[in-house]
């Protein structure tokens, strides 16, 4: 975990809790949105982070039902990194992504917890953990079209999207997934490696209260799933595609039935998160939850494309699916196809030119010597040969033609950086700074 701004922070179970949430996203009240680039790229961007392969764990669905009540276990869960009693203290208050009480919680958008938690997958491999809350109320017309694209946004930047519903798994909550995988299906039909678009959607039913039927957990919860996805002929057409559209879109769907939390949760004003007023139930199911979406052995990393992300390709991501929402209509699939083309070839060049700054940066960085122009040249070629063909053998969409430009992009701001290597190069030149004055010398003793 990083310090990434100076926040007290809080304590909730033993281990201090550190940062904060970010709106990232907002919905402006003509119903625009606006991507905050500077807060993003101060959390993705951070040099101890912006390497590693990025996962990124969001909860969407309806208001107020609970979701940043449940994000609240998660950070716990990430900031006990391992122990067994992560859960906490009966007594801590819950705190976090604010749930009930706080001025800005009805902004619609989407909220990113400031700090990336590190994790090591079972290969060894370091990762980044992004926990993604989000926001909006499905109150009227326009409302619901906002909600449904942060949603569309929220799944297109996850690896795992935690659809976080009431009671039950309902025509309508089927209906609202709908829009965006319109969007899949035609990225599935471009698609040559027929890779799915998204990954894992974990239907997360709220306030359960068929146990006898379905059992609570996962076992139940798919059980139950696999009877609402149900196709069969007797349905209308439209409820069959919404099936197969859903089924088509995602790697891994999964379902996990909740219990109640208790009414002290549920209605009483003055509850403050505290597990002593949680029922029991409530409590184990979490255990169970909480480890199978972010345990090390159960960590899904962000790909687009069949490609795993770093949380720096994931700036571009973020930068260019917003673009497509920032019109007025709902945007078509195939500007969203052009825009994932995009952003994989942005990304792409931010991570050659990252490698062609680091290569040379160990050749003549600041602390290395002074090296003949003519030696600095011929390594500056190796770095920019090396940053094209880790350019080039990056998988993009959009075909060669396509990436061309963005070649060409990538040339031009390491000519760009060479420069500056240049100058700084013959800044640390002792003959050249010194020659002034040794002139001045001569012409003292003269
Ligand atoms: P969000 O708008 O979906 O983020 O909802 P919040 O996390 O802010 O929670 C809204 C209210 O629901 C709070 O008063 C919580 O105490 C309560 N709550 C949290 N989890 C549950 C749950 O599983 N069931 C019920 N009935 N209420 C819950
Ligand atoms: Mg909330």
């Amino acid at each position: 975990m990083y310090d990434l701004d100076n926040k007290p922070p809080v304590s909730a179970t033993g281990v201090k809790l550190r940062g904060h949430p970010v709106q990232i996203v907002k919905v402006e009240d003509d119903h625009t949105f606006q991507l905050d680039e500077e807060k993003l790229d101060e959390i993705l961007l951070n040099p101890k982070i912006e390497d590693y392969k990025v996962v990124v764990v969001s909860v969407a669905g309806a208001f107020r039902k609970g979701k940043s009540f449940l994000l609240d276990f998660f950070l716990r869960y990430l900031n006990a990194e391992g122990s067994t009693d992560w859960l906490g203290d009966d007594d801590a208050p819950l705190e976090g992504f604010s749930w009930r009480g706080g001025a800005e919680r009805e902004t619609t958008g989407i909220l990113l917890w400031s700090e990336p938690f590190l994790s090591t997958l079972p290969s060894g491999e370091k990762v980044a953990v992004l926990l993604m809350d989000t926001q909006g109320a499905f109150d009227s017309e326009s409302t619901v079209r906002d909600c449904a694209t942060v949603f569309a946004l929220s799944t297109m930047i996850s690896s795992v999207q935690v659809y976080n519903l009431s009671q039950n798994i309902q025509e309508d909550d089927l209906q609202h997934l709908q829009l965006f995988t319109e969007y899949g299906r035609l990225a599935l039909e471009a698609n040559d490696n027929e890779s799915k678009p998204f990954q894992v959607l974990e239907f997360l039913v709220r306030d359960w209260s068929y146990p006898y039927d379905a059992a609570y957990g996962s076992n139940g919860g798919i059980q139950m799933l696999e009877k609402r996805l149900k196709i069969s002929d007797k349905q209308h057409p439209e409820l069959q595609q919404i099936r197969k559209h859903i089924r088509s879109c995602f790697c891994k769907i999964g379902c996990f039935l909740m219990p109640h939390p208790g009414l002290r949760v549920a209605t009483n004003p003055h509850f403050d998160g505290r597990l002593k007023d949680i029922e029991v139930d409530f409590k184990s199911q979490l255990r169970e939850l909480v480890p199978m979406l972010l345990g090390k052995e159960n960590l899904i990393v962000k790909e687009i494309n069949g490609s795993q992300i770093t949380c720096r390709e994931l700036v571009e991501y973020f930068k260019a699916y917003i673009k497509i929402y920032q019109g007025e209509e709902l945007p078509e699939p195939k500007s969203m196809l052009q825009a994932t083309a995009e952003a994989n070839n942005l990304a792409a060049v931010s991570t050659a030119r990252s490698l062609y700054i680091h290569k040379m940066e160990e050749i003549c960085g600041g602390d290395k010597a002074y090296i003949h122009p003519h030696e600095l040249e011929q390594e500056h070629l190796r770095c920019v040969q090396n940053a094209i063909e880790t350019f080039k053998s990056t998988r993009k969409m959009g075909g060669p033609e396509f990436s061309q430009s963005y070649l060409d992009k990538l040339r031009s701001e390491m000519t760009e950086q060479f420069e500056n290597f240049q100058r700084h190069n013959e800044s640390k030149n002792i003959f050249s700074a010194a020659r002034t004055p040794a002139v001045l010398f001569t012409v003292m003793i003269g």
